[in-house]
């Protein structure tokens, strides 16, 4: 089982909304319930800074490094900027680098942290400071390793900054499913949206995330598929307007995994969202994830 993970991915925000501490916890969990051993996990090293500038400009990484982000542009991250943020944050997309050349390994892996979907090349926002997954496209397609990727993003919030980098590019297809009526706005177009009314139960999202990816993969051939496997579409997250049960958002999983291996695509997955008004609960939610992940992979 290849698990990407590292202490250093604390945010070390406190007391706030994002419990960054979920992936410590999501990493005791797997260990706890026998769903993972020691040996499973894999220390990432931060990503470099090359790398970071294949997504990112040149006056944002300054800024971030040198601590001149402006009052607006910390309250733009809604996270308290940080020595230890910017470190963090490094070493996530670094472990998503990781975490894509594990899955063209082994079918499937998991980066337990990522998936900052709203950052964009010259800002962060929600919570999102390095665009990760997008970090590491770039650096495999750079490395030669894969042409094409696909993203399929089932947090609850539209993935605003997936579609602003990559816009266009035929190479990089993107997926969204997610609440209309929430952050962020505007939405700018993914590659194929679906816009789920508030409330949508696990029946009607799992139809139409079936629905739609059929359609993407019927759309597009990807190399290796990112999975940003949100928590926050759980009935009981403070920040989400769906109303998925536990066992929803596992057959959600299920779901992205076989409809990848059907096309023979690996799955890299990284955990994005997830606000549940019990941590447990989103800490069961990622390490349930992980469980299915390691079932896909290559025997
Ligand atoms: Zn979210």
């Amino acid at each position: 089982m290849n698990i990407v993970y590292s202490e250093g991915y604390d945010l070390h925000l406190g007391d706030h909304v994002f419990p960054s501490v979920k992936y410590r916890l999501t990493k005791e969990k797997l260990i706890k319930e026998g769903w993972a051993r020691a040996q499973d996990f894999v220390e990432p090293e931060p990503a470099a800074d090359n790398d970071v500038a294949l997504v990112h400009e040149q006056d944002y990484i300054y800024k971030l490094k040198h601590g001149t982000l402006s009052y607006t542009e910390i309250l733009r991250l809604e996270v308290p900027y940080s020595r230890e943020l910017i470190k963090a944050v490094w070493l996530c997309a670094g472990g998503s680098i990781l975490a894509g050349r594990l899955a063209l390994e082994a079918g499937t892996s998991v980066n337990l942290a990522g998936g900052f979907h709203h950052a964009f090349a010259d800002h962060g926002e929600g919570f999102c400071v390095l665009h990760d997954v997008a970090i590491a496209i770039r650096r495999l397609q750079k490395d030669g390793a894969i042409r094409s990727a696909m993203i399929l993003d089932c947090d609850v919030h539209q993935g605003n900054g997936t579609a602003g980098i990559f816009g266009a590019d035929p190479d990089v297809f993107t997926f969204s499913i997610h609440q209309e009526r929430n952050y962020p706005y505007p939405k700018p177009p993914s590659s194929l949206d679906i816009n789920l009314e508030d409330g949508t139960g696990d029946d009607e999202y799992l139809a139409a995330l079936e629905h739609g990816l059929v359609e993407s993969f019927g759309r597009f051939r990807p190399d290796l598929v990112f999975y940003l496997a949100g928590a926050d579409p759980y009935r009981e997250d403070q920040l989400g307007g769906l109303k998925l049960s536990l066992q929803g958002l596992e057959h959600r999983d299920r779901l992205v995994f076989e409809r990848a291996r059907k096309y023979n695509a690996p799955v890299a997955v990284t955990l994005a969202g997830g606000y549940a008004r019990h941590v447990a609960d989103t800490v069961l939610i990622h390490a349930t994830t992980a469980r299915i992940a390691h079932e896909f992979a290559s025997p």
